[in-house]
């Protein structure tokens, strides 16, 4: 038995994928062997981290060291996309903060939703979960901004960049949604090395 049959295994069943191996045959191995035994705790512990986060000021910092271990280790490509995604997430908040406070020294009311929007994408980059209900706003934000500039892209006026930021605050609250919750159970592993 290859440890790199096992330990592609292990990560196939947690990313949700079918693994190449029966979970028994697994199981049974990572019993006998400390060196698959320690990745599959670590693979484990990282995708514990990662779904259930831990509030802390420093939110990149704590994404990216969680992401770290996933792209030397290959195949957690959900692990970063989610992490990614939250990062962007913080990106666009810092961006839309600067263009909120920007309309805020011109006196226009749109600052307010600029700001707002940035609270609602940082609580999302904490809990992704929430996300689903920003979806609706950001995604139809997006849609009506895209209709009402329309007309001033046929005559040359349209901000495309404030367009091509909503469109990408959306879609970074998409990946980000979508990949909340990637995280397979992994008890299946753990109830059977307590069996054998
Ligand atoms: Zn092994």
């Amino acid at each position: 038995m290859k440890h790199e049959e096992i330990q592609a295994s292990i990560s196939a069943r947690l990313d949700g994928e079918a693994p190449l191996l029966a979970d028994d045959i697994v199981a049974a191995h990572l019993t006998a062997c400390p060196e698959c035994r320690d990745f599959f705790q670590r693979a484990t512990a990282l995708q514990g981290a990662l779904k259930q986060p831990s509030p802390t000021p420093d939110l990149t910092a704590q994404i990216l060291a969680q992401a770290g271990p996933a792209w030397r280790r290959g195949p957690g490509t959900r692990l970063v996309i989610a992490a990614l995604a939250r990062i962007g997430l913080l990106v666009h908040a810092i961006f839309f903060i600067i263009w909120g406070v920007q309309l805020l020294i011109g006196s226009q009311p749109d600052a307010a939703v600029r700001i707002a929007v940035a609270c609602a994408l940082v609580y999302g980059a904490w809990r992704p979960a929430i996300l689903a209900g920003l979806l609706p706003f950001l995604g139809s934000w997006a849609m009506f901004s895209t209709g009402l500039e329309m007309r001033n892209i046929f005559l040359g006026q349209a901000n495309i960049a404030a367009l091509v930021f909503l469109f990408s605050s959306a879609i970074c609250a998409g990946l980000a949604w979508w990949f909340r919750d990637y995280r397979q159970d992994s008890s299946w592993l753990n109830a059977n090395l307590a069996t054998t």
